[in-house]
């Protein structure tokens, strides 16, 4: 199923690192490739409901909640029921290809889905777009609190709020 994402890139559209405009298509594809290649790596199955919905979080950089997608995938004649969509998103949340945003409970598409990593994610205020967190700054910064500490950590969720670089620029104009 190919779908044009041209009217949800608009100008305010960050990339992963830059926060810059960028051909969000490519995101898009990019994000599709990898997880028709994961699927094969693990032998499990890219149906077209969880292609769909991954499409769907990919639309934008900015997180989308469960809630939104069922309408959507209601009017292209898709299994709406919430625990269908919710099986589709749990799928998509264990092979890495998504995360999920646990303070606003909402979801990205993650585009590094090869590599295993902390969650940690910038949310902007502003202009809503998430982006991940470096992870091996995280996994560093979790070691040296191990170490401070002498705690074993299991588990990592790093949420941090603000404005991202391009919304930071703007208001100092
Ligand atoms: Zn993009
Ligand atoms: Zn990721
Ligand atoms: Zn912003």
């Amino acid at each position: 199923m190919t779908q044009s994402s041209q009217d949800n890139c608009s100008s305010e559209q960050d990339s992963h690192k830059t926060h810059a405009k960028h051909n969000h298509d490519r995101c898009i594809a990019t994000a599709l490739n990898d997880a028709v290649l994961l699927c094969e790596q693990r032998g499990a199955r890219l149906t077209q409901l969880r292609q769909r919905v991954l499409e769907l979080v990919w639309q934008t950089h900015k997180p989308v909640g469960a809630y939104e997608l069922l309408p959507l995938l209601a009017k292209e004649g898709f299994n709406s029921a919430p625990p269908t969509v919710y099986r589709a998103l749990d799928f998509l949340l264990e092979l890495g290809l998504v995360h999920r945003i646990s303070s606003i409970n909402a979801f990205i598409g993650c585009n590094q889905p090869k590599h295993e990593h902390p969650n940690g994610f910038f949310i902007c205020r502003q202009c809503g777009n998430a982006s991940e967190l470096p992870a091996l700054q995280l996994r560093e910064l979790a070691k040296q609190l191990e170490a401070s500490l002498g705690i074993t950590i299991e588990g990592e969720t790093h949420e941090l709020t603000g404005l991202c670089a391009s919304c930071s620029s703007k208001a100092q104009k």
